[in-house]
């Protein structure tokens, strides 16, 4: 064939569309088409009868302490959101296995997820061991970068196009997974006033956001991006996925002092507000705050199990340098030990590691960062040596961190 007719056959598109021409012996057909096939062909085939394949049998469901208490092994604190996703996720289990079943008398509705709390407090990380626990397809996506439809950024069926992504794309299983949408609170409208000029990242997406939490068919593009005329799309039904949504949702706490009639800063004597702890407001958050930040009521309506995550105090910090199964201590005793060098370290370096997490307000998000600096010298010149053993003092990780800090200033 020559190099001019390199066309897919099926669609049309020439090489320059396509990502990838397979050359048979009278045609083409491209990554697009073949992957249409491929689901044609999965669609027909009569192992798509087959049910569950993702979904735990009932003497394998753990219940939700269960859950919980696998949380726990690695999430630090958090008690509620825990409890919240725990029975959230069970219930999500047993909507799954009632589907499987013929007796559909009590249909059982999902309840999406929404979980607030500041940055690096566990909302993702809580999200992502779920994922360990779970046999369903799961993923997470960024709001910010969803746009609505006619603008630049993603539509918001691409949210689905990572799910079946997951699921291998077998439809029917990506139709009973999990998505984690973070940054939820990026979507908000700016204003509470609803006829405020129209803002394009703003009520637009949100009301494409609540088909997909709502439930219906969706058209999803199966290579995520835009929309575009020629692009074939998958029906994904998303009856049956389960939204988790997190955001920090920053400066909630003055909407839920106002509604509280308080104030976060400043005194007041009212015997009303006495017991309110005003270190912790997101601890009192209802739907209305969230309508008030700028979530409109159907998608909040959409998310009936509302969460939140608690600040982390210097203890929290502490223990989760050294306490989850795969804290960040442990990390680096694992990599060190498959040098065969022993890793100790004092414990007042880890109350400096803290220290300094506090003082750059970068929460547990600077914990490793700040680890990563005492230990990158050790990690660089040990290998290949005959030494056993490396001490962390607590003057080793000062001299460390100073001298970081002062290369930084001066490049700076
Ligand atoms: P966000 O709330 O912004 O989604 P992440 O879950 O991404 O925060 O947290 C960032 C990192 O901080 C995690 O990878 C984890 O190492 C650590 N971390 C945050 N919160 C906790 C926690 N409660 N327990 C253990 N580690 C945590």
């Amino acid at each position: 064939m020559s190099k001019l007719n390199e066309y897919c056959t099926f669609c049309g598109r020439s090489k320059k569309e396509v990502s990838i021409l397979v050359a048979g012996i009278h045609g083409y057909i491209c990554d697009i088409c073949a992957n249409q096939a491929f689901h044609i062909i999965n669609e027909a085939s009569p192992q798509k009868k087959r049910k569950g394949d993702f979904v735990l049998s009932k003497e394998e469901l753990p219940c939700p302490k269960e859950i919980k208490a696998f949380l726990d092994l690695y999430v630090i604190g958090q008690d509620d959101a825990k409890r919240y996703l725990s029975v959230s996720v069970y219930n999500h289990y047993k909507r799954l296995m009632q589907l499987n079943e013929d007796d559909n008398e009590v249909e059982i509705e999902k309840s999406n997820i929404i979980m607030v709390g500041s940055t690096g407090t566990g909302k993702t990380l809580l999200a992502k061991t779920i994922a360990r626990l779970l046999k369903v397809p799961f993923t997470i996506v960024d709001a910010t970068v969803l746009t609505e439809a006619g603008y630049v950024g993603e539509d918001i069926e691409s949210i689905l196009t990572r799910l079946l992504h997951v699921a291998d794309y077998k439809v029917e299983e990506a139709e009973r997974g999990i998505v984690f949408i973070d940054e939820i609170d990026k979507i908000a409208r700016k204003s509470d006033n609803p006829s405020i000029t129209r803002d394009v990242s703003g009520e637009g997406v949100q009301q494409g956001l609540l088909k997909l939490l709502e439930g219906s068919v969706v058209n999803v593009p199966p290579q995520g991006g835009r929309k575009h005329p020629e692009q074939k799309m998958i029906a994904v039904d998303t009856k049956n996925i389960l939204f988790i949504c997190g955001g920090a949702f920053d400066g909630i706490e003055k909407k839920i002092a106002q509604r509280l009639n308080t104030q976060v800063i400043g005194y007041t004597a009212s015997e009303n507000t006495k017991k309110i702890d005003r270190n912790n407001l997101l601890q009192y958050i209802t739907p209305q705050d969230l309508k008030s930040f700028g979530l409109i009521p159907e998608i909040i309506g959409r998310l009936p199990i509302l969460t939140y995550l608690e600040p982390l105090d210097r203890n929290a910090l502490r223990n989760i340098l050294t306490e989850p199964k795969n804290s960040i201590i442990k990390q680096y005793q694992k990599m060190f030990d498959m040098d065969n060098v022993t890793l100790i370290i004092d414990e007042e370096v880890l109350d400096y590691i803290v220290d300094k997490a506090i003082e750059f307000k970068l929460g547990a998000r600077g914990l490793r960062s700040i680890a990563e600096d005492i230990m990158i010298d050790a990690m660089f010149e040990l290998p290949g040596t005959e030494q056993k053993e490396l001490h962390i003092s607590l003057n080793y990780a000062k001299e460390r961190i100073e001298r970081v800090e002062n290369s930084r200033l001066q490049s700076a």
